[in-house]
């Protein structure tokens, strides 16, 4: 690879700067794609930041040089073969102390008089009657070649740095192009150009940076696209591969636990969520530990699959754990284990940070000695004094409110262990692969019978005081939700406290009560137990009461400030209602009313479906926000979005699987330059041993 102080033009000095950007070899540069690109084709004229800008091949008629006291203006008078004429414009100061220097000394060699110019710039706003006039950002002589990689076509604009033009980039790349396509490898295998109909690795270069026309630059961009998420998910791939271990224990499929529990449940599985058990009961049998994530929308029944799943471990003699993110929700988890597990010989056990000495006690001894089948809890769970008889299956509740390190921390409390986790923030699979590397993606895609959708709205609060106040009115029961600030929950908690009062006072013929995170456990569970026996009407409560919380007979929930809420924290809270038959209200109440947040909102109004949520919130906030626990730099992709480009991804790994299947450890020849390209990338963050 030739170093980029060896590109014609370049040298020591734009070294250092090309530095800047990360490009140190000619290759780094050709892979360096363009930020943008502008249509430098004369006629057009696009708007560009706050001007339109202007393209003219025009002749030089006339040019005024007028040296002012201060400052020293030229101006050159084009005329086209059409007889337009534009009027371009330079001001600049006059220098002080080189008296003898000229700064328009190189326009006035560029404008002789008859010569013909390309000019580039932008419209002044003040319209001359007689000529438009424009201050010009570049300009080109005409008839020459090297003109033509600035204007005339589809030109490319790249990020730049201190020191660097558009123009001297634009020269470098098109340099580069013409003296070193050749050290330029194709990495992909042939028999994949061929068949997605993508472009050579030269023509999807030249075509990125100089594209002829919109469709050739939409093909070396899908091209581009495409190699990059090739070879970011071989690499998953293969360390897969490489950590695969195999199980030393195995799975019967017996009876005397499942059985009952499904004949006790009281409904029958939705198709869908014996589906997903399927495939979790496939994984859990096989010899390979699983790394599954159960996703499915709020209320469509996560927690009764990981009952089942934990069951075949109880069936099977080994032990089970339950991890949720809070204690809330490993409260009521416990509950609902406890309810269904009733007259079962199964041992369940909660342990939270609110769980101490004796208590505590018993529970790890029996939890050592195996007494204890599945422990249900929070992140207590992972302390160093929590010993395992033979624990084999993990579940995690709510995923990505844990970090890497805290997943990993259950995983190793015992050796190839099956680990499934759970999310009500459902994404694309595409995505799922694209944030948690690999792992198997099981969905739920139906919610239980007889649910009705959350009837929601954007409203103001006094319109949602006169809803509640019909549905209280009806015998039913309502939340009313404070958003969390900004991490801190002491100033939510005052706006609880405070606003409190203010609800007693509206809706005096009702028993409301608080419910919030500073609250002690006692107190609590005593607020729930009220309000689930309906001794309390109304729960003004901060988000606390997102997850977990499971009221049949509440049928309204009024959220104050909801702007402040991602639109998956606002879809799992609405989960609250609409648990039973009856028709239930979500009524969203903005604090403050941009047009950005009521497009946000409005999208809830507008479906229930927690996939298209989940998309759309991630694009609005980005992935990093919301999954927050990847390295982002792996995921910085230069051509490729794995929004936009979702179907080049799936192409990406159905041939990566294929190709890794076909050859493991890319021997043959046809996958040399591949290889190559994979350890130059990945070798070093990832260790793919099985490569080198
Ligand atoms: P989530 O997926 O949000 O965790 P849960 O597991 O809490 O959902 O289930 C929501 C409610 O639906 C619970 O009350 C649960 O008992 C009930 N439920 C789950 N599966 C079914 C089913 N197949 N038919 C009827 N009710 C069900
Ligand atoms: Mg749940």
């Amino acid at each position: 690879m030739t170093d980029i102080k060896f590109l014609k033009g370049v040298g020591p000095v734009r070294e250092a700067m090309f530095a800047r950007l990360e490009i140190s070899t000619v290759s780094d540069l050709l892979h360096y794609y363009p930020r943008d690109y502008q249509d430098r084709r004369p006629g057009v004229m696009t708007e560009y930041g706050d001007g339109a800008q202007v393209v003219f091949l025009g002749r030089v008629m006339r040019t005024e040089y007028i040296p002012a006291k201060s400052i020293l203006i030229f101006k050159a008078h084009l005329e086209n073969e059409k007889g337009e004429k534009l009027e371009c414009a330079w001001f600049k100061k006059r220098p002080f102390y080189k008296a003898r220097f000229d700064p328009m000394a190189a326009l006035k060699k560029d404008f002789k008089l008859a010569q013909w110019v390309w000019v580039v710039g932008k419209k002044d706003n003040q319209e001359n009657f007689f000529a438009n006039k424009i201050s010009v950002d570049e300009y080109y002589p005409a008839g020459v070649e090297s003109s033509l990689i600035h204007v005339n076509r589809l030109t490319p604009v790249y990020g730049l740095t201190q020191g660097l033009t558009g123009k001297f980039f634009r020269t470098c790349v098109y340099t580069a192009l013409e003296t070193k396509l050749k050290e330029e490898k194709e990495v992909l295998p042939v028999s994949i150009l061929d068949k997605r109909h993508l472009l050579s690795a030269p023509q999807a270069l030249r075509a990125v940076h100089f594209p002829s026309n919109t469709p050739e630059l939409a093909a070396a961009r899908k091209r581009m696209a495409y190699e990059e998420f090739l070879l970011l998910t071989a690499a998953w791939g293969i360390k897969k591969k490489q950590q695969v271990k195999t199980k030393n224990y195995h799975y019967e499929i017996k009876t005397n636990l499942l059985t009952p529990f499904r004949e006790n449940l009281g409904f029958e599985f939705t198709a869908s969520q014996k589906k997903v058990i399927n495939e979790i009961f496939n994984d859990m049998r096989s010899n390979v530990p699983m790394t599954r994530m159960l996703q499915g929308d709020v209320g469509s029944g996560k927690t009764i699959v990981a009952l089942s799943a934990m069951l075949l471990a109880c069936e099977n003699g080994f032990q089970a754990a339950l991890m949720a993110p809070t204690e809330i929700l490993a409260e009521q988890h416990f509950f609902t284990v406890t309810n269904f597990l009733k007259g079962l010989d199964v041992k369940a056990a909660l342990l939270t940070s609110s769980v101490k000495g004796k208590a505590k006690e018993k529970i790890l001894e029996d939890l050592e000695n195996g007494e204890i089948n599945i422990l249900v809890g929070t992140h207590a769970l992972i302390e160093e004094s929590v010993k395992f008889k033979n624990l084999k299956l993990a579940v995690i509740d709510e995923q990505h409110r844990f970090g890497v390190r805290q997943r990993a921390a259950l995983q190793n409390k015992s050796e190839n262990i099956d680990v499934l986790t759970m999310t009500a923030t459902p994404i694309p699979r595409t995505l799922a692969l694209t944030f948690y590397g690999d792992l198997e993606v099981s969905s739920i895609t139906e919610l239980p019978p007889g649910r009705k959708p959350v009837t929601t709205i954007i409203t103001t609060e006094s319109a949602a005081y006169s809803k509640a106040l019909e549905e209280l009115g009806k015998g039913r029961q309502a939340y009313i939700v404070y958003p969390l600030i900004e991490e801190s929950e002491k100033l939510s908690v005052k706006a609880v406290k405070e606003d409190f009062e203010k609800i007693a006072g509206v809706f005096p013929a009702f028993k409301a009560g608080m419910l919030h995170g500073a609250m002690k456990r006692a107190e609590k569970e005593k607020t729930m137990a009220l309000f689930k026996n309906k001794k309390l009407d109304i729960l003004v409560a901060t988000p606390v009461i997102e997850v977990g919380i499971d009221v049949k007979n509440a049928t309204v929930m009024i959220v104050q400030n909801a702007e402040r809420f991602g639109l998956a924290s606002l879809h799992q809270l609405r989960g609250r209602v609409g648990r039973g038959s009856e028709e239930s209200f979500c009524l969203l109440v903005p604090g403050s009313v941009s047009t950005v947040s009521k497009e946000r909102l409005d999208i809830l109004c507008s479906t229930s479906d927690g996939f298209k949520i989940g998309e759309r919130d991630m694009q609005l906030r980005g992935p990093g926000e919301i999954l927050g626990t990847r390295q982002s730099g792996e995921l910085e992709f230069k051509a490729g979005d794995i929004f936009k480009d979702a179907d080049i991804l799936k192409w990406a790994l159905e041939d990566r699987d294929a190709l890794l299947a076909q050859d493991p450890r890319l021997t043959s020849p046809e996958h040399a330059a591949f290889k190559e390209r994979l350890i130059e990338l990945y070798q070093k963050h990832w260790h793919l041993i099985s490569l080198s």
